[in-house]
């Protein structure tokens, strides 16, 4: 299997636009990587540097330590999946699936055992005489990743090959793909804008924002430990809740809140801080309606604007004068709505970040230490 690395790689388009700045990134063998961030970030940019169907303008790319720039994508022994699919329309399934392997002159009888194999896999076996417009949406997904793993390669790219899938295809194809993953063991690069996809399915997951990268690390440290607010914003569902003031003797005085960090992190954080615009962060489901009142929690009261009840959980958004927040509670112990509520933020599920830089203060959230495996 193939190690990749990334050094120094930007992407100007000919019309100037910088699409891509100094990504760094060395990702090892067999690793399942997901690159998330919102429309127009660079993913895709990035993706097809690596698959080789945009030159690198600036930087490095290298497949197991050899400089791989001037490689075309053949050379490079990549496979890529879209999300258009992108099947020939007048070709069986057999024959979308057999197609890149006749190019390459492999003897038919053994694209025949490589159909039937690659067919098993994906569920494909009594639809191979099938056009792809006699397919499911998510038949004709399994179609596109059986053709770039009948292909062999070491590294797979996918380029939100989900999004035209419904909601519950999407979660099935999710877990087939970390399947193969697991069967092939090839190196995967997968893009998506969707946090949940890049949770779920990566070893490591690289966040961007407008051509940078903010963070790369594990789901779970992302999770726990976002570097700064747009991190900490991206993952997690509900997103982080963000609530911004001035830092005045420890605290953050609200219309009709009182928020004392005294406690949250060291006194000399909270003294470096004085004065000055931070942004106190917690997630929706930290939070407790019952029995949080102690002197390790921050109590907050606002009033229930509206309730949504999932069914293993209820979201609750809550208005305190013009600030709001949403929590993430028990469907047992929801609140009505237009009722007030107070609620509870244990000190160590607090972040905060400098409101100027957006990064994260040092020594705030003690989860990550708590929880560390
Ligand atoms: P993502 O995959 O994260 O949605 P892209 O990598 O497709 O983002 O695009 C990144 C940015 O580069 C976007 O602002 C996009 O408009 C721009 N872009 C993409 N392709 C071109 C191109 N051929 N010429 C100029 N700008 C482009």
């Amino acid at each position: 299997m193939a190690y990749l690395t990334l050094r120094g790689i930007n992407k100007i388009y000919p019309n100037g636009y910088h699409a891509v700045h100094d990504f760094n990134l060395e990702i090892e063998k067999g690793e399942f990587i997901v690159f998330v961030g919102s429309s127009g970030c660079g993913k895709s940019t990035t993706l097809r540097m690596i698959a080789g169907l945009e030159n690198i303008s600036k930087g490095e790319f290298l497949i197991n330590g050899v400089r791989a720039n001037e490689k075309g994508p053949r050379e490079r022994g990549v496979a890529m999946v879209f999300q258009s699919y992108a099947l020939y329309p007048h070709m069986t399934v057999y024959d979308n699936l057999a197609f890149g392997l006749m190019l390459q002159g492999v003897d038919d009888d053994v694209i025949e055992k490589r159909v039937n194999s690659t067919a098993a896999i994906l569920g494909l076996t009594d639809y191979l005489d099938r056009l792809p417009r006699e397919l499911s949406g998510g038949q004709r997904q399994r179609v596109a990743v059986g053709r770039a793993i009948i292909r062999k390669v070491e590294i797979f790219l996918m380029d939100e090959p989900l999004s035209n899938l419904d909601a519950k295809q999407r979660v099935t194809m999710r877990s087939e793909i970390t399947q193969i993953h697991r069967e092939t063991g090839a190196t995967t690069i997968y893009v998506t804008h969707d946090q949940t996809e890049a949770m779920t399915m990566a070893d490591r997951i690289v966040v961007m924002k407008d051509g940078y990268v903010q963070q790369v690390g594990t789901p779970y440290d992302l999770y726990f430990n976002p570097v700064n607010m747009f991190v900490a914003g991206f993952i997690g569902e509900p997103p982080m809740n963000f609530i911004e003031g001035r830092l005045e003797k420890g605290r953050i005085t609200l219309k009709n809140n009182v928020i004392d960090l005294n406690g949250v992190a060291d006194q000399s954080i909270i003294e470096k801080y004085e004065g000055q615009e931070v942004a106190f962060g917690f997630r929706p489901e930290a939070v407790k309606i019952a029995d949080g009142a102690n002197e390790n929690s921050i109590s907050l009261t606002g009033i229930v604007e509206l309730v949504e009840l999932l069914g293993d959980n209820t979201n609750v958004y809550v208005d305190m004068h013009g600030v709001n927040c949403i929590l993430k509670v028990d469907p047992h112990i929801s609140p009505d709505a237009d009722t007030a509520i107070t609620f509870y933020i244990p000190h160590e599920s607090v972040y905060l970040f400098d409101k100027q830089t957006e990064k994260r203060i040092k020594g705030t959230s003690k989860l990550k230490e708590k929880n560390q495996k």
